[in-house]
């Protein structure tokens, strides 16, 4: 196993102080390992998350090769040949496990902002003190945006968030974390293959989430009701302006009746499991607040905005990857991890088997199931 930091870097370097995991402590599970502490419906912080995978490795007895950058994969004799800043390997088969995550995703236009804007990927940013004082342009409305608005305005920074297509979600529905109504439900295991469109489903945003010790809703209607002002998509930027997309309603409506449709599974799941007593009737959140009037732009050269924090989204490296297996997106071409070219494989990826791919609880069942793929393709190829 090559890492090019330590254990859990991206942990560790990669996240901003306050950020709590979104998924409940009872559902960091690895295999053998699991959350044990006095709180299993708490958030775990970013030091614990470090320190659960660290203690993962030690359990697991992975063979760690730390301070290994990976700089190049490419076919070699069959098998491939892996340049590393510590020396090249041979093999027959490699599994990339690097993560879904290892750049900001930022439109081409932040080029044209005005020098006077700061501007912070979530890469960059690490707490609200490290930005000047005056007003936040958070830009996307998924977990990370809605997280940063919240943390800025309630740091006196007057905040404008600028929302694209998102997914709400309550934190608690019927008495229990929405994440435990994804797991019962089977709503996370959905398979790839069962998917109606599974390009779409893998380019879904992160849901409006936060794991915060209160167990707070963290929707659009909750951070308005926090003075957040809202504004449609960025759009575009001219002479120096943001201009943001209308229909507000429509998109916000969009959101509410994918909600409800979810809340219906979770709600059938509930009647036909005998749960309906236990978790009471079922509630229906009021749709998500639209502004009467929503700016349409907005003069970045006024001084108004004093940042503007990017989070658009994250998108994995392979610029170390030289076998052709990367499309024209930047995105890996694979069947359930399985890549397009003998003996390579993926992990950690958007629903690479299942829609809980990419959390920690995800992993264990796609691990199993590649892993058997290429132990399949080792002794058909030995
Ligand atoms: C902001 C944020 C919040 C999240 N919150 C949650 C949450 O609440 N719950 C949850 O379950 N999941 C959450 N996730 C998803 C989380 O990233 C995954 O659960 C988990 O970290 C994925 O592990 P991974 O090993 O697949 O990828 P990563 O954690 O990204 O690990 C990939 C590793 O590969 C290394 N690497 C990359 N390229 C190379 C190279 N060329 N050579 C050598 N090493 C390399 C990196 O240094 C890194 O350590 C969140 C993700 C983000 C970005």
């Amino acid at each position: 196993m090559l890492e090019r930091g330590d254990v859990a870097n991206s942990w560790r370097r990669e996240r901003w102080d306050s950020l709590r995991l979104l998924t409940p402590n009872w559902q960091s599970r690895l295999p053998g390992v699991r959350y044990e502490g006095p709180d299993p419906d708490g958030y775990m912080t970013v030091g614990e998350v470090s320190e659960f995978i660290e203690r993962f490795a030690v359990v697991s007895r992975a063979p760690v090769r730390t301070g290994a950058n990976v700089t190049s994969v490419r076919r070699a004799d069959g098998g491939y040949h892996v340049a590393t800043s510590r020396g090249e390997i041979r093999c027959q088969a490699v599994v990339i496990a690097s993560g879904a995550c290892n750049q900001p995703s930022v439109p081409q236009f932040k080029d044209a902002v005005p020098s006077s804007v700061e501007q912070l990927t979530p890469f960059d940013y690490r707490a609200p003190a490290k930005l000047p004082d005056g007003g936040v342009l958070v830009v996307g409305a998924s977990a990370t945006g809605v997280q940063l608005a919240a943390e800025l305005q309630r740091s006196g920074r007057p905040v404008t968030l600028a929302v694209g297509e998102h997914v709400r979600l309550p934190r608690m529905y019927r008495g229990r974390d929405v994440l435990w109504w994804m797991d019962v439900s089977g709503v996370w295991d959905q398979r790839y293959d069962e998917v109606d469109d599974l390009t779409r489903a893998r380019r879904l945003p992160s849901p409006q989430l936060a794991g915060t010790p209160e167990r707070t809703t963290l929707d659009l209607t909750a951070l308005a009701s926090m003075g957040v002002e809202l504004v449609g998509r960025w759009a575009a930027l001219r002479d120096g302006r943001a201009l943001f997309s209308g229909g507000l309603r429509n998109m916000f409506s969009l959101a509410d009746l994918k909600l409800r449709r979810l809340l219906d599974t979770f709600d059938e799941w509930a009647r036909a499991h005998g749960h309906d007593a236990e978790a009471g009737p079922p509630e229906r959140l009021a749709p998500t607040y639209v502004p009467e009037s929503a700016r349409l732009q907005l003069d970045l050269r006024s001084g108004e905005i004093r940042a503007i924090v990017w989070a658009t989204g994250f998108r994995p490296d392979y610029g170390w990857l030289d076998v052709p297996v990367v499309d024209a997106k930047g995105q890996l071409r694979h069947q359930g991890g399985v890549v397009d070219s003998p003996g390579l494989y993926a992990l950690g990826l958007p629903v690479l088997r299942r829609r809980r791919s990419t959390f920690i609880c995800g992993i264990e069942d796609d691990a199993r199931e590649v892993i058997d793929h290429l132990t399949r393709y080792l002794a058909a190829h030995r």
